[in-house]
């Protein structure tokens, strides 16, 4: 019979059924970083525990780290103390750390695939939600608490039920100015943030096939937003010619080895799901959020929509998004005015994210009174981008050039928003207080249109730019 890629990870890791019903599941990877591996390393000194495999486990960090200046000791000094903890609890335990020194720092979930330690066929956890990013290379990659990590850290397994499984398939050739991002927040809005609850997503079809690997990870990792766990493609020769090459992916002869094993775990035609849909790639137009979750989105040019026209469930969240918004129902979402322009996070923080994006601002200038940066994902991607003169075309064009970090994804670090600013924001979550402000309003949606509203002032259509 045909077998899924979710089945033949599943079962190949499958260490046995536990009591409760869920499988206790070997995890081959686990990614840490400073916010959610504290408590977890703490509550194994006091179990008198070891690591259990530390060769199978690399940290670094993102969330926390400035990114204006990395000089240590930081002036935040929550920073500082946090950074402090992770390189004792790494030296301790005998992990490899990337640390600021070592030119391979950066967000968890850029730097996991960026130098080949995310593979097809294998499972990953990491204490964030977003490790599904991961699942873009054939990896089945959870995201997990911090007692899930202490769980990962002394026994490098998870109990875990398995998720049921939707395809979702993408069809056609996407139309210029629309991106991966567009697709994933499009699928979010149909499918809702808590539609794939119980769910593991398989994302195929011609558009997913035609799609670089930076594009993939970009689909996969909101698909914790749109409420599955895990999110993943089958690897395919994009997947292999990505990891060729890469320093912890296998060299020679084994990489030759590898990529049959790789191939032998993608999905097989025929295959069955619990359940199906199917997407036209060639109709979408650039999204943007115009409330409190990635599902509350409109095409750039449609209006931000009335509470009369939502499914009965969604009517109370959507009343209480455009009060929080201070948006008026009927209104166009273009020409929506904002105060920050955001390129950076997990989401949209690779090199093509930021070449996408120099496209738009080279040659234009921030408009007057937008605070714009620019945060690469990783201080490789920081490195590609200046090796290409992309730092000085966002430089000229006013925005803020800045070291790798989560940055102004979330508001645990030096960048947030005040007040009641309206943030065009190429991250993935736009709840309330996201941005480090409790009232900041965020707006999600590609890095090109991020650009594009930097240089407006506004919402405005990035496919007008790329004309
Ligand atoms: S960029 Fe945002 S979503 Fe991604 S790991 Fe950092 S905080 Fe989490």
């Amino acid at each position: 019979m045909a077998e899924t890629l979710l089945d033949k990870v599943w079962r190949a890791h499958e260490v046995r059924t536990l009591p409760s019903g869920q499988t206790q599941l070997f995890i081959g990877l686990h990614l840490i970083h400073e916010v959610t591996s504290p408590q977890a390393f703490q509550m194994i000194r006091e179990a008198g525990l070891p690591v259990r495999f530390p060769d199978r486990t690399f940290a670094t960090i993102d969330h926390i780290v400035p990114t204006a200046s990395q000089l240590r000791p930081f002036t935040d000094t929550l920073a500082e103390e946090m950074t402090v903890h992770l390189v004792r609890n790494c030296e301790d335990f005998g992990i490899p750390l990337f640390d600021l020194e070592s030119g391979r720092q950066g967000i968890v979930h850029i730097i996991g695939p960026e130098l080949g330690l995310t593979q097809p066929g294998i499972t990953i956890a990491c204490g964030d939600s977003h490790t599904s990013t991961h699942g873009a290379l054939g990896a089945l990659a959870f995201g997990i608490g911090t007692s899930q990590v202490r769980d990962v850290l002394a026994t490098q397994c998870l109990a875990i039920a398995k998720p049921k499984l939707r395809q979702i398939l993408i069809e056609g050739k996407l139309p210029a100015g629309v991106y991966a991002k567009d697709v994933i927040l499009a699928i979010i809005q149909r499918l809702g943030v808590k539609g794939g609850v119980g769910y593991a997503y398989e994302y195929a079809g011609s558009a997913v096939e035609a799609m670089s690997m930076e594009e993939r990870l970009t689909i996969c990792n909101m698909s914790i937003e749109g409420g599955a766990r895990v999110g993943y493609m089958s690897p395919d020769e994009t997947t292999f010619d990505y990891l060729k090459g890469r320093p912890f992916a296998p060299q020679g002869e084994a990489f030759e080895r590898a990529v049959a094993w790789w191939k032998s775990m993608a999905t097989e035609p025929g295959a069955s799901f619990d359940d199906m849909v199917e997407f036209d790639g060639g109709a979408l137009q650039p999204m943007v959020t115009w409330g409190i979750n990635p599902g509350q989105s409109v095409g750039v040019g449609d209006d931000i929509p009335h509470p009369a026209d939502a499914p009965e469930a969604d009517r109370d969240t959507w009343e209480e998004a455009l009060s929080f918004m201070s948006f008026e129902p009927g209104r166009p979402i273009e020409a929506t005015p904002i105060d920050v322009a955001f390129i950076g996070s997990c989401t949209n923080a690779r090199i093509s994210d930021l070449r996408a994006a120099a496209e738009v601002a080279r040659g234009r200038k921030v408009a007057e009174g937008v605070r714009a940066l620019v945060v690469p994902g990783s201080q490789a991607v920081a490195k590609a981008a200046e090796a290409e003169g992309l730092d000085e075309v966002f430089k000229e064009a006013g925005f803020d050039w800045r070291m790798a970090g989560c940055s102004m994804c979330l508001g645990m670090n030096e960048d947030k928003l005040k007040g009641r600013e309206v943030c065009a924001s190429s991250s993935n979550r736009n709840f309330k207080g996201r941005q480090g402000s409790p009232t900041g309003r965020t707006l999600l949606m590609s890095p090109a249109m991020v650009a594009a509203a930097a240089v407006a002032g506004e919402v405005t259509d990035v496919r007008e730019m790329l004309r």
